[in-house]
């Protein structure tokens, strides 16, 4: 089985001076980060954890979350990543399935832990402040990592289901950051800006990458697109991973100004990016890296260069050096301008899914994941992702992808949020209804002929309904399965 030094002792040893992480006015260099870690992980042993057993975290984006989930890999044990979003019942589903020995939580989340101990009085539970007042004690830490163990545990966001534990190992996740760094490159005076969770993929790759590279994160507990806007003027940061609904938000308050030279990438990913949205940042200079990625990828598989950007707009890009890719449908592999399932392969996808035998057989085979997204790759391999295959609606025989539909909606000035679904029709199978979330009055008979411009009569909304609000996860994503429960009984 293969081996690397263990990332932070090893970075720690290799550049103890560099910067490691920042939080308001506090900086720590490598060496502080480890001292502390180092410490940490000999507080927690002695609540009886030990190597390979899993431990939770319900934890802010702050630096203890950073030093806590360094200190369970000194300890070798798998961190299971809980999104504080999630109601008790929900996290207690992900505790059990995952075997938990313990949870590591902080006050702010009180709560949560009362509905979890509610739940599941079993569960050993503290919070940092706890753990900080323990003793430590002298335990072995482990001095290499083992690429096939499982570092992190992490729920896919529930999107087209039940939330699936995906295994994250050390491999995966050191693959994900040599790929990444092939891709975007490295340079000594990088700075990557983390406004993500940390128990989202998108925040822990940050934090992996920092020790691999040497880097410093530049933490943030929340976004806000006022600060985030003033520190990327500044120029000590070079890199920052977005979702679009923040770069929406770091847009329009931008204005007229620009951001530092020295800020390089805006890597954008976490679901599909609105055109209107990307020929906003060509506008204004912005450095966009769209990609593609999830869960079982440890974050970023595809991604789509800026100088790419104009000519490939809309495309998510090429796989990353060490993965692969390739369209698939009835197991025949597609040719170019083809849209079927997008499938992928390389060191930086999970084994599997815990406790799932029946969505690791129908997932994984000879090697490649099959994400149960479609899209196409263009005669020169660029990916475009076009929708989830289980939101696919079929109208007649014709293939009706929502985001489609979606986005035309969202390009009208009126509308703020969109989702469309499939519902029966006796003649056709199946076909789109849309719902909205609007800024100002708008009739569903003008939103219907906006959509005639643009839309090919079978695409055409039947019904476009104005709501309230659009059923989302705790990841803020869509869930389209859950629109048909807004339709106007009767
Ligand atoms: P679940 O698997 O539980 O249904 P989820 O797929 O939403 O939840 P994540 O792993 O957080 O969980 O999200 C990954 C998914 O996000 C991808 O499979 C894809 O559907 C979508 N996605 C990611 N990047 C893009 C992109 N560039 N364009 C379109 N969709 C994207
Ligand atoms: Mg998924």
């Amino acid at each position: 089985m293969e081996q690397l030094p263990n990332f932070l002792n090893q970075r720690a040893f290799l550049t103890p001076n560099r910067l490691a992480l920042v939080f308001d006015n506090q900086r720590w260099s490598f060496m502080e980060m480890y001292r502390t870690v180092e410490t940490l992980a000999q507080k927690i042993a002695t609540l009886g954890i030990q190597a390979k057993d899993s431990v939770a975290i319900l934890l802010t984006n702050r630096p203890h979350t950073v030093f806590i989930i360094h200190a369970l890999q000194q300890l070798g044990v798998s961190a299971v990543f809980l999104n504080h979003r999630l109601t008790a019942k929900e996290m207690v589903f992900q505790l059990k399935d995952s075997g938990t020995r313990l949870l590591i939580s902080e006050d702010a989340f009180k709560e949560k832990m009362n509905g979890i101990k509610g739940l599941f009085h079993e569960l050993p539970m503290t919070t940092i402040v706890e753990i900080d007042h323990l003793e430590t004690k002298k335990v072995p830490l482990v001095n290499e990592f083992v690429l096939d163990e499982v570092c992190s545990i992490m729920y896919t966001s529930g999107t087209t289901g039940n939330p699936k534990g995906v295994l994250q190992s050390y491999g995966n996740h050191w693959w994900s950051a040599v790929g990444s760094a092939l891709n975007l490159g490295l340079t000594e005076k990088d700075g990557w800006l983390c406004a993500v969770p940390l128990f989202h993929i998108s925040g822990l790759s940050i934090l992996m990458r920092s020790v691999i590279y040497g880097m410093p994160v530049y933490l943030y507990e929340e976004f806000n697109e006022k600060t985030i806007n003033q520190v990327l003027q500044a120029g000590e940061v070079t890199i920052m991973s977005v979702v679009s609904t923040m770069l929406i938000r770091m847009i329009d308050d931008l204005g007229d100004k620009r951001y530092h030279s020295n800020f390089r990438c805006m890597l954008l990913g976490g679901g599909p990016a609105p055109k209107p949205l990307l020929d906003a940042c060509l506008e204004k200079n912005i450095p966009v890296f769209q990609s593609y990625g999830m869960t079982e990828t440890s974050s970023q598989i595809v991604t789509l260069a800026p100088e790419d950007s104009i000519v490939k707009l809309g495309s998510a890009g090429k796989p990353l050096f060490p993965s692969q890719l390739k369209i698939m449908n009835n197991q025949m592999q597609l040719l170019p301008n083809q849209p079927g399932e997008i499938v992928v392969k390389g060191p930086n996808v999970t084994k599997g899914y815990l406790n799932r035998d029946e969505a690791n057989k129908k997932n994984f085979k000879d090697g490649w994941f099959y994400t149960g997204d479609i899209g196409y790759v263009d005669e020169d391999g660029y990916l475009f992702v076009m929708d989830r295959r289980s939101d696919l609606i079929i109208s007649g025989g014709e293939n009706i992808y929502p985001a489609e539909i979606e986005e035309v909606l969202l390009s009208h000035s009126s509308v703020k949020e969109a989702g469309v679904v499939g519902i029966e029709h006796t003649q056709w199978g199946q076909v789109p209804y849309a719902f909205v979330v609007v800024s100002e009055l708008v009739d569903e008979a003008n939103l219907i002929n906006y959509c005639k411009d643009k839309l090919a009569k079978f695409k055409i909304p039947h019904h476009i309904y104005i709501v309230n609000e659009l059923p989302r996860n705790a990841s803020n994503k869509l869930l389209r399965r859950k629109l048909h429960e807004l339709m106007p009984k009767g």
